[in-house]
C-alpha cells in the first residue's frame, strides 16, 4: 500500500496496540473480517491474557451455535502477538487500545512513526482524550483519527468515528468502511471531550456512585431502576465494574477538567475503589462481587 485509500480494502494488515480489555476484543472483531491482525503490548503476560480471552470469546461463540470450528480457526490463524511495537509500524491501520493517557498514546503514535515510513492511519480507540490533541504528535496528523469501540467489542454494535481538526475525509472514509466491513454501526462525531457516548454514559455513572455513596439504594437496586425503569441493557455500576473504575476514573477527572462541569467530578467512593484496589470485574470486585463468578467458570 503507497498511500492510504478511502476504503477497507486499502487496508490488509490491522496493528492493536495494547491486547486488554479492548484491544483483545478489536483484534478478534479485526481477524474475524479477514484482515491480517498484530496484536501487541509491552507485557507479555497481558498480551498471552489477551490470545486466550479470544479464544474463550470464540470457544463460547461455537457453543452458542454462532460460528463454526473452521471460523474460529481462519480467525486465530489471522492473529500473530508481539511485543515489538517498531514491527507494527508497517500496518495499514493501527489500533491504539493502550491505557487511557494522553502522553502515553502520543508516545506510542511518535515511536511508531520513527520506526518506518510506512503511511499508515492511526485510530485510537480513547473514549475521551482529545484526538486532535494526540495527532499533534504526529508528522501526518491528516491519518490520525478516533475509533472507538465499545466492551465487550465482539458483541457491542456501535463504533464511534472521531474527526480531529486535521483528519483528513479519506481516513474517515476508510475507517468508517472498516468499521462497516468488522460489522459495526459507524457513527461520526467531532472531537470534544467525551465525544457523543462517553459524556452522556460517564455522567449516569458517576450519578448512580453518588447515589450509592449516599444510602439511597443498594447497587443492584440503582441497576435496577434503570434496567427495568427505563430498559436499559445494564445498570450503570454494573457496567462500570466491566469497564473498569480506573478507567473510569480517569476519565471523569480529564471530562471535569475539559469541560468544568461539576456533574464530572469524581465520587470519594470511587476514588477510595481505586485506591483499594477494586477495579472491577478485572480484579474480581468492584460495586459488585466477580470473584464467584471466576470460581463458576473454572469449575465449569
Ligand atoms: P486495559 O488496562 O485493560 O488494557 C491496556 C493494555 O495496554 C494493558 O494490557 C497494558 O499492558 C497495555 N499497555 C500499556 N502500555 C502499553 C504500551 N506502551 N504499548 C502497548 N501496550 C501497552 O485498558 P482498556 O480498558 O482495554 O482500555 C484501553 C483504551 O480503550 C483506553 O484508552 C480506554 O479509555 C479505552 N476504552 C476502554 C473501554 C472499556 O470498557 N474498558 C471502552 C472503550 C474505550
Amino acid at each position: 500500500m503507497s498511500s492510504p485509500g478511502t476504503g477497507s480494502e486499502a487496508i490488509e494488515t490491522i496493528a492493536v496496540i495494547g491486547a486488554g480489555t479492548m484491544g483483545h476484543g478489536i483484534a478478534q472483531v479485526a481477524a474475524a473480517a479477514g484482515f491480517r491482525v498484530l496484536l501487541n503490548d509491552v507485557d507479555r503476560d497481558s498480551l498471552a491474557r489477551g490470545v486466550s480471552a479470544i479464544e474463550s470469546n470464540l470457544a463460547k461463540g461455537i457453543q452458542r451455535g454462532k460460528l463454526t470450528e473452521e471460523e474460529r480457526d481462519r480467525t486465530l490463524q489471522q492473529i500473530h502477538g508481539t511485543t515489538n511495537l517498531q514491527s507494527c509500524a508497517t500496518s495499514d491501520l493501527i489500533v491504539e487500545a493502550a491505557p487511557e493517557k494522553l502522553e502515553l498514546k502520543k508516545e506510542v503514535l511518535r515511536q511508531l512513526e520513527s520506526a518506518s515510513d510506512h503511511p499508515f492511519i492511526f485510530a485510537s480507540n480513547t473514549s475521551s482524550l482529545s484526538i486532535t490533541e494526540i495527532a499533534s504528535s504526529s508528522k501526518r496528523p491528516d491519518a490520525v483519527i478516533g475509533m472507538h469501540f465499545f466492551n465487550p467489542v465482539h458483541i457491542m454494535k456501535l463504533v464511534e468515528i472521531v474527526v480531529g481538526k486535521e483528519t483528513s475525509t479519506a481516513t474517515v472514509d476508510t475507517v468508517k468502511s472498516v468499521g462497516l466491513r468488522m460489522r459495526k454501526e459507524p457513527i461520526v462525531v467531532k472531537d470534544v471531550p467525551g465525544f457523543a457516548s462517553s459524556r452522556l454514559g460517564v455522567v449516569l455513572g458517576l450519578e448512580a456512585m453518588r447515589m450509592f455513596e449516599q444510602g439511597v439504594a443498594s447497587a443492584q437496586d440503582i441497576d435496577t431502576a434503570m434496567e427495568l425503569g427505563y430498559n436499559h441493557p445494564m445498570g450503570p455500576l454494573k457496567l462500570t465494574d466491566l469497564v473498569g473504575l480506573d478507567v473510569r476514573l480517569n476519565i471523569a477527572e480529564y471530562l471535569h477538567r475539559e469541560l468544568g462541569s461539576e456533574a464530572f467530578r469524581p465520587p470519594e467512593v470511587l476514588r477510595r475503589m481505586v485506591s483499594e484496589g477494586k477495579l472491577g470485574k478485572k480484579t474480581g470486585e468492584g460495586f459488585y462481587d466477580w470473584s464467584k463468578e471466576d470460581a463458576r467458570r473454572a469449575s465449569s
